[in-house]
């Protein structure tokens, strides 16, 4: 008895000794309703929303933190939805994976992953690298080094000479004959074995390629690269370890195998076609458009031998096309989240995904809900990020203006806060 009480004592004097931080918030973006909302101060305990409450709060404890954001905007931490974490393309790319080991590329997404969350992005969908980003979300909860929340697909499946087989355009000896442990699959069995291996790899989402991309040294950029029995093989597999599918489709055909087959998420949907429009709204599948990595492929493209020759008719032909995609998209009501392909331009920039959306059509407050409660609940976690409200993890940033009447505001966040703690002010 004597030994319970002392413990409670303990507990209620540590409990009122800890430091808890008072923001205090000019304006405050309730994503949840769309709505801007005027000096507020949110509480924040531990790595918790405690509680928001009404006007300019002080502490009576000395102790607390008051952290002035009177003439800021203030919003949770934006989620980006499709990055590769582990890299950046450059003119030198094609070369890394011959000449880096997992050493050089793990140093690498450490700073990648630091970038990204001083950009005000406190989580991120990180869709395929080569295993690295695993030990980077992992290194990041333990708190050993700074980056954003990541759910990770580990590698990208593909089929053989698909877009995210890892040997393509190899000389032969070269090549080999990749299989499901590395992410080529080809039929419905080794479709299952590379996704349990995935989920042994320690993935939290599969990422497919569902056709033929930009960036890989391959003739096409929109061939479908899957039968949609393989398709409905990986999707059926992943539910069992409670895994969601994302899908690259430039092309149609593959498109609509990927939407038929369940896919949760389809990246880029280059050339969606209106019947494609409808069966994404049919099957509550979700755009990530990535217009930013469109704009900037074909721009670099343009720069004699910046990629390789293969790669500039296909930058120049996809890459314009993704922004008026998603602007018929939009007015169609296919459902949209916010995700840029950071890493095929350079990691930060994330933001500049904002500007774009909003030029083609949508509302700024739609493009910034796209980014925080929609992510979230597609990540299942609608009930811990995506809000500043109370319980939700306390993931806050700040920017000078308000971002729903000029969205370029976000590409300079000027206050950060992941998980209870202040990583720029
Ligand atoms: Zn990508």
């Amino acid at each position: 008895m004597k030994k319970i009480l002392t413990l409670i004592l303990l507990l209620v004097f540590f409990a009122s000794n800890a430091q808890d931080t008072f923001l205090h918030c000019g304006k405050l973006i309730d994503t949840k309703n769309g709505k801007v909302l005027s000096e507020k101060t949110i509480v924040v305990s531990g790595n918790k929303i405690l509680r928001i409450e009404n006007g300019y709060v002080n502490s009576n404890n000395s102790e607390d933190r008051v952290i002035d954001l009177k003439n800021k905007t203030v919003l949770p931490g934006l989620t980006d939805m499709h990055v590769h974490i582990e890299g950046e393309s450059s003119r030198d790319s094609y070369l890394n994976p011959f000449i880096l080991n997992d050493a050089d590329v793990a140093f690498n997404a450490a700073e990648i992953a630091k970038r990204t969350l001083m950009a005000g992005f406190t989580t991120v969908r990180d869709l395929g690298g080569s295993g690295v980003n695993v030990a980077l979300r992992n290194a990041i909860n333990a708190g050993k080094t700074d980056g954003p929340r990541i759910y990770t697909a580990e590698k990208a499946l593909a089929t053989t000479g698909g877009h995210a087989d890892p040997t393509n355009g190899r000389k032969k000896i070269l090549m080999g004959d990749p299989g499901p442990a590395e992410g080529v699959v080809n039929g419905v069995e080794d479709a299952s074995k590379a996704v349990r291996q995935r989920y042994k790899n320690g993935a939290d989402w599969i990422k497919i390629t569902a056709t033929g991309g930009v960036l890989s040294v391959a003739k096409s950029s929109k061939n479908p690269q899957f039968t949609e029995e393989e398709i409905k093989a990986i999707v059926e597999t992943a539910k069992d370890y409670d895994m969601q599918v994302a899908a690259h489709a430039h092309g149609d055909e593959g498109m609509q195998r990927a939407i038929r087959a369940g896919v949760k998420t389809i990246e880029h949907g280059t050339l969606m076609s209106d019947e494609t429009m409808e069966l994404m709204k049919n099957n509550n599948a979700y755009l990530v458009p990535t217009i930013t990595a469109g704009k900037f492929v074909s721009d670099q493209a343009k720069i004699e031998n910046y990629y390789p020759a293969i790669i500039v008719p296909k930058a120049l032909e996809i890459g314009p096309k993704i922004q008026d995609m998603f602007g018929r998209a939009y007015k169609k009501g296919v459902p949209i989240v916010f995700g840029t392909d950071a890493g095929v331009f350079p990691h930060g920039q994330n933001a500049k995904e904002f500007g774009y959306m909003v030029e083609a059509g949508m509302p700024a407050m739609e493009a910034i809900q796209s980014a925080t409660v929609v992510s979230a609940k597609i990540l299942k976690a609608e009930n811990e990020i995506g809000q500043l409200a109370p319980g939700f993890f306390a993931d806050i940033i700040a920017v000078n203006e308000d971002p729903s009447n000029n969205v370029k505001t976000l590409e300079n966040v000027v206050f950060v806060m992941k998980n209870g703690t202040i990583y720029k002010d």
